[in-house]
């Protein structure tokens, strides 16, 4: 494994061995077919091998693989992203979501000259040291490291607070006055399962660090490109300091960004003082994927009606087969990213998600991998629905999630 949740651990059994993709399906290496709902964790929205992104792959590949100096296209996608994402002004190309965090939370940093970076429960920011932290619920706490190898001094700077909870944000400026450097946060939960903000909440973490002078950072790696062209900045109108981006903008290939208002990014290397590289950033293959993928989802007229329709189905169909089941489960979802939590209610953060049944997830899970349907392998994780999937597709998953919500507990043998 390269990458620890592809292991199935948390669902039990053995991963199938990929071998192809096709618009919304999977092949394994035994022949099998699956309606994937991973999409490569959220990259893939125009669904496998869109042939416009293979098209400008083999084009660009034929002139050269990398050349570690500008090109043309990589100013195009920067303008591209420019044009679309209401807060970004300039743009670095990185080969990662976890550079593009640890680049804002260095610039964040600079910026403020302070040091503290204050992030939510549950969120997922890549596997910096800063961020591999979490907390309890509860007001900020003082991170302790949720991986060995992290320094507890690095983890110390780390504040964390329940998401959705704008009071807990105030709190931590109030007892860390003028040491807070960043808020960084998923502006739609997705590494928790997916949890949407409440009315509020993001216009009050823009108010809140306005006022302390701390940088505002949208992690929009999964919801950039997704829930609408600009992202969820676009979608809930509110605008961060810099904005982090990955998956979309690279169509499937290594590529990433940090973003946002000209006086902070200026501050990076060559014009500032805050050094950031990367033998492979901007690298011409993986631009041309993301310029593609990013100009069908601009041509396509109904790009973000028919992701929404998709995932409204999806929705209903999942609450019908619940019910008809009598399970206790419910749907969250924005758009094309949604999660079925077995609880009672929607979480509005971390501690509530974790009130899922993951022993009934992963029952459900293995049920729905034998039928066809290829589901993320952990309940905190979003489903990503893509262009490609077709109401016929939509309509076969949930009549799979109906068999299986009618099986769940019973013995593997009377499946
Ligand atoms: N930020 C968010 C919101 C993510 O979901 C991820 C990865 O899933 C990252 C950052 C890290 O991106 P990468 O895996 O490209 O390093």
């Amino acid at each position: 494994m390269n990458s620890p949740v592809r292991a199935h651990r948390s669902v039990g059994g053995k991963p199938p061995f990929i071998v192809r993709g096709r618009g919304s399906h999977l092949t394994d290496a035994d022949g099998r077919n699956y309606v994937d709902y991973v999409g490569s964790w959220g990259p893939l929205i125009l669904g496998h091998a869109h042939p416009r992104v293979i098209d400008a792959v083999r084009h660009a590949a034929i002139d050269g693989t990398s050349f570690g100096a500008p090109t043309a296209a990589e100013v195009d996608l920067a303008e591209m992203i420019v044009d679309a994402v209401p807060s970004v002004e300039m743009v670095r190309c990185v080969s990662s979501g976890t550079e593009a965090c640890m680049t804002a939370v260095r610039l964040a940093r600079a910026f403020t000259k302070r040091d503290r970076v204050l992030k939510f429960a549950g969120g997922y920011h890549g596997h910096s040291d800063t961020f591999l932290v979490q907390a309890g619920s509860g007001s900020a706490t003082l991170g302790q490291p949720d991986s060995a190898g992290v320094p507890e001094s690095v983890a110390a700077l780390t504040l964390v607070v329940p998401y959705n909870d704008a009071g807990a944000v105030e709190e931590a400026f109030r007892t860390h006055p003028r040491q807070i450097a960043a808020v960084i946060v998923e502006p739609v939960a997705a590494n928790m399962g997916v949890v949407p903000p409440e009315p509020g909440f993001l216009e009050a973490l823009r108010a809140i660090t306005s006022r302390h002078g701390a940088v505002l950072i949208f992690d929009e790696v999964i919801t950039g490109f997704r829930v609408a062209l600009g992202g969820a900045q676009e979608l809930y109108g509110v605008r961060p300091d810099l904005t982090c981006m990955g998956k979309i903008i690279g169509g499937g290939m290594p590529l990433a960004a940090v973003g946002g208002r000209r006086e902070i990014m200026e501050l990076l290397a060559p014009i500032g003082p805050v050094y950031q590289a990367g033998t492979l950033s901007g690298n011409p293959i993986a631009v041309a994927a993301g310029k593609a993928t990013l100009a069908a989802l601009m041509d396509g007229p109904h790009t973000y009606e028919a992701l929404e329709q998709l995932g409204a189905e999806l929705e209903a169909g999942l609450r019908h087969a619940i019910a008809d089941a009598g399970r206790v489960a419910v749907v969250s979802r924005v758009g094309s990213l949604l999660t079925l939590f077995f609880s009672a209610s929607p979480p509005r953060d971390f501690a509530g998600a974790l009130l899922t049944d993951r022993v009934e997830f992963a029952d459900f899970f293995r049920r729905m991998l034998q039928d066809g349907i290829y589901l993320p392998p952990s309940v905190f994780e979003a489903w990503f629905l893509s262009l490609a999937h077709d109401p016929v597709e939509i309509q076969r998953t949930v009549e799979a999630a109906s068999r299986a919500l009618h099986r769940l507990g019973d013995r593997p043998n009377d499946r």
